[in-house]
């Protein structure tokens, strides 16, 4: 009986995690960090209810933190397998999980000096060691052609459009000669927006497992550029910073691609703008190279990410003196959700300046610094301090790199036939309902929303 175990972004938005197994072998499909309230980020501390030593394979659909970051973790308990990726997403983790052990290895030593972590000593979940070893696990496979795994699990990769390398993905499995297909949606991403191509289209399943993160509402209508254009001009002229947390891969990119167009079409002043992230500064030349992946193309402009007054600051010491600037600014920063990384330094001293201005661009977790700011906290908590608020707060959704509620309707319309089961993953409560109810009115879907660590037959 091929079986399903829900093991993360079960609901929740992080966390991603499926077991498959099937004649007695065991495939993981992503293996995410939890991130956002406390009682989530125990989960990667709690043991996974099967020892990772009898996991035979890893497949990703994409390299973010909660899809890939518990790889260290499962490396350091024993996994030892193949992990599955294309190319893009292979490089992506390259950056990107080194620097997660990084931050966790430093956020371990700053409690320890504060004496604030609920452990003693305050340990990290895992290390830049087990990161870099975990890598060498990595294993490239096609983006777009179908590759077997085993005689019990092969797939085909389809782009999703959410960043680079990112894919969903149609898995084959076959137990005892028969085949069941089962489709699992990663995260889906935009139509329509620069850099990225579209996502495709499934067309058939036998089960679903779609994601939901933003299953109950749409990103704001009318433009992007406008907005930043509004918000950037004036901040500008009250002599404030515009500080910009954001995602490392792909929401810096576009930022970039966008600032550079208004600073072309004159619609800003041409500020300097500091891209504070050595993990973004890398992974913008990623994508410099894999032009097969995404809808830049070198012929198109000289150099599509690149602005004039652009600062890459690499190490602490210069990200440090981003605090001395006094002449208005533009700070591009990780983590996208105030969680970590030094957009905390940025907003220690940002936020209590009321003429500066704090753009939200991506999904903020329940829990993070990015969701109170949302909900209109008047202080957030920085390196245990308590910082008051005084700086404009904009949301800009439509920077998302996630499938508003419409557009998962349409990525769901490409479908045939109905599957035969759909589980709604990678979302909130509220999330899940609403695409929950999307569905069954509009496509008449019996629709499942999985419990965390439930076991489905796959067959039933
Ligand atoms: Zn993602």
């Amino acid at each position: 009986m091929a079986k399903i175990t829900f093991l993360g972004a079960a609901g929740t938005v992080t966390g991603s995690k499926y077991l498959i197994e099937a004649e007695g072998k065991r495939l993981l499909v992503d293996c995410g960090l939890f991130e956002g309230t406390k009682e989530l980020k125990q989960r990667n501390w709690d043991k996974l209810p099967i020892d990772p030593a009898t996991i035979d394979w890893v497949l990703l659909t994409h390299a973010h933190i909660d899809h890939t970051g518990y790889l260290p973790r499962l490396y350091r308990n024993g996994y030892r397998g193949p992990i599955y990726s294309n190319a893009a997403t292979h490089e992506l983790c390259a950056v990107l999980l080194p620097d997660s052990a990084h931050l966790q290895e430093e956020d371990a030593r700053f409690a320890a000096k504060k004496g604030y972590s609920s452990h003693k000593p305050p340990l990290p979940l895992y290390t830049v060691a087990e990161a870099q070893a975990v890598l060498t696990q990595f294993h490239e496979i096609p983006s777009n052609d179908p590759f077997t795994i085993s005689p019990q699990f092969s797939v085909l990769p389809h782009d999703a459009g959410h960043i680079l390398g990112a894919t969903w993905l149609e898995l084959t499995i076959t137990e005892g000669g028969k085949k069941t297909l089962v489709v699992f949606s990663g995260d889906v991403g935009r139509f329509d927006q620069p850099i990225l191509k579209d996502p495709e289209l499934p067309t058939h399943a036998d089960v679903l497992l779609c994601e939901a993160t933003y299953g109950d509402r749409d990103h704001a209508a009318g433009s992007v550029t406008d907005e930043l254009a509004d918000v950037i001009s004036r901040t500008a002229k009250r002599g404030g910073a515009v500080v910009i947390p954001a995602f490392a891969v792909d929401r810096t990119q576009l930022l970039m691609y966008y600032l550079r167009e208004l600073v072309e079409q004159k619609r800003i002043p041409d500020l300097p703008v500091y891209v504070d992230s050595p993990m973004a500064i890398s992974v913008t030349d990623l994508y410099a190279r894999h032009y097969g992946d995404h809808d830049l193309r070198p012929q198109t402009s000289a150099d599509p990410l690149n602005l004039a007054h652009v600062h890459l600051t690499r190490t602490v010491e210069d990200s440090k003196k981003i605090n001395d600037v006094v002449s208005p600014c533009i700070i591009v920063s990780a983590s996208g959700m105030i969680t970590g990384g030094r957009v905390l330094h940025h907003l220690a001293k940002r936020l209590p300046d009321s003429r500066s201005a704090v753009l939200l661009v991506g999904y903020q977790a329940e829990g993070s610094g990015g969701r109170a700011l949302q909900d209109g906290a008047k202080f957030l908590s920085i390196h245990g301090e308590q910082v008051p608020v005084r700086a404009q707060v904009i949301d800009i959704g439509q920077l998302s790199a996630h499938a508003g509620k419409s557009e998962l309707v349409r990525w769901l319309s490409g479908f045939q036939a109905p599957p035969r089961q759909t589980f709604m993953i990678h979302g909130e409560p509220g999330g899940l309902n609403g695409l929950r109810d999307a569905i069954t009115s509009q496509y008449h879907w019996p629709v499942t929303i999985p419990a965390y660590l439930q076991t489905v037959d796959l067959n039933g």
